[in-house]
């Protein structure tokens, strides 16, 4: 069989434990066999990146403008406990962060929806897309707390020369105070991603905050997100989708009784919080797709789970584990797909949709592993499986068609 042609490589980001053991099986079994795989391999595993001094995650990031995709295996974010586990040099930067710093990128997580496993909301039908603003905000806070009396003021010195001062507070005892701030450049960039995004993927977007209470800060969301719009308002008539701006207690109300399919645009403490509970309402870590995507058009997909810790510990022992690889799977075909778009290759394009059909079918046969069990309706189980048995369905059912 011929296998399909790549032209540009991808990035290709390995990493750790469980989910770098889940990594070569999926090249090996699913992908390898079929595409004449071109990559450009960085080792993001903590061992390597302690060697280099991190600047392993340096070049991955600046590989991924220059190539334009890329796609990143989970990676430990190491800790105290890591920096004894593994002997670290220092505690080295969450990967994620330092290359979603690189790319100025927003993040995008989607739910893997299957038939089996019923959203805890009733309503929803096809996946709600969290689009998370991941710079600022109440995560590059500055805080006090006093135990005595005394005023708070806001003071901002201009490079001008020009101050402006304004109270927030005279108080009579002890109490706590927290000073945020967002960049222009910041918010703008997140509102082209978005809107590309959309268009990217043909889905309205909903976008919430608290313009009526923090009429400045809120405000100045609200105001560069319909500023941003209007560059994009022809396309997206065109794409016949819509983006609409709202409180964003009435954001909630509305996401609740929708029936999903929608990129549901947050703030950063919004999206921190919503995206947790829409994963669990949808079902899984395991089923959550994630992709980075920059104001200029750069993606890097991963899987929005971490390296599956204890898993790891049980595979070291000798044990099989029944880790589920959908949304590492995920992170392959969407990078594929993208790959193939962007150098005009509908082959890599289709084959990436074919995969995810196949994983898609076997989940709908009753084939899964043991986390996806737990959640289904039992009626639709017809087998609990190993990773490897999972894998090798997913090759039987792709080559079937
Ligand atoms: P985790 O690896 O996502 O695992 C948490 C638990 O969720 C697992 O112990 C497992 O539960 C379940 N789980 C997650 N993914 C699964 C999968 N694919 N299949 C089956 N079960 C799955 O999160 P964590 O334990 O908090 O973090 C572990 C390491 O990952 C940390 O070092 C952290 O720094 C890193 N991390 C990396 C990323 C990233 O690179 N994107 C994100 C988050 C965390 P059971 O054990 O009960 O089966
Ligand atoms: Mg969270």
């Amino acid at each position: 069989m011929n296998k399909i042609p790549m032209t540009t490589p991808l990035v290709e980001m390995d990493g750790d434990e469980m989910t770098r053991i889940l990594w070569k099986k999926i090249k090996d079994t699913l992908i390898l066999p079929y595409v004449d795989l071109k990559t450009e391999y960085y080792d993001l595993g903590l061992p390597h990146r302690d060697e280099t001094n991190d600047q392993v995650t340096i070049d991955a990031a600046e590989a991924t403008r220059k190539y334009g995709v890329a796609v990143k295996c989970a990676t430990i974010t190491p800790n105290q406990q890591r920096m004894e586990e593994y002997n670290l040099h220092e505690m080295w930067k969450s990967p994620n962060g330092t290359i979603r710093a690189m790319l100025d990128g927003t993040v995008f997580r989607t739910p893997i929806v299957i038939d089996a496993i019923s959203p805890a909301v009733r309503s929803w039908k096809a996946p709600i897309t969290i689009a998370r603003h991941a710079y600022g905000d109440v995560y590059k806070n500055v805080e006090i707390r006093t135990d005595e009396g005394g005023t708070c003021e806001l003071v901002f010195t201009g490079d001008s020369g020009n101050v402006i001062r304004k109270t927030v507070q005279k108080l009579e005892g002890p109490g706590i105070f927290q000073g945020i701030h967002n960049k222009d450049a910041s918010i703008r960039s997140y509102a082209h991603a978005v809107f590309s995004y959309a268009l990217d993927t043909k889905q309205d977007v909903w976008f919430g905050a608290k313009d009526t209470i923090s009429k400045t800060y809120d405000g100045a969301f609200r105001e560069i997100m319909a500023e941003v719009f209007e560059e994009y308002k022809e396309r997206f008539e065109k794409a016949g989708i819509s983006y609409f701006y709202t409180l964003i207690d009435d954001a909630v109300a509305r996401v609740m009784r929708s029936e999903g399919g929608f990129i549901w645009a947050c703030k950063n403490y919004d999206g921190d919080v919503m995206s947790d509970m829409v994963a669990t309402a949808f079902g899984s870590l395991a089923m959550m797709t994630s992709v980075l995507v920059s104001p200029d058009g750069i993606y890097e997909y991963e899987a929005s789970h971490g390296t599956v810790t204890r898993h790891y510990y049980r595979y070291l022992k000798g044990e099989q584990t029944s880790t589920n690889p959908m949304a590492t799977i995920f992170a392959w075909t969407g990078a594929l797909k993208k790959r193939g778009e962007l150098d005009q290759i509908p082959e890599l394009t289709a084959f990436g949709s074919k995969l995810e059909q196949a994983c898609l079918n076997v989940l709908e046969q009753g084939i899964m592993t043991k986390d996806l069990v737990l959640l289904a309706d039992p009626a639709k189980v017809k087998r609990e499986v190993l990773t490897d048995d999972f894998l090798e369905a997913i090759r039987e059912e792709f080559e079937k068609n």
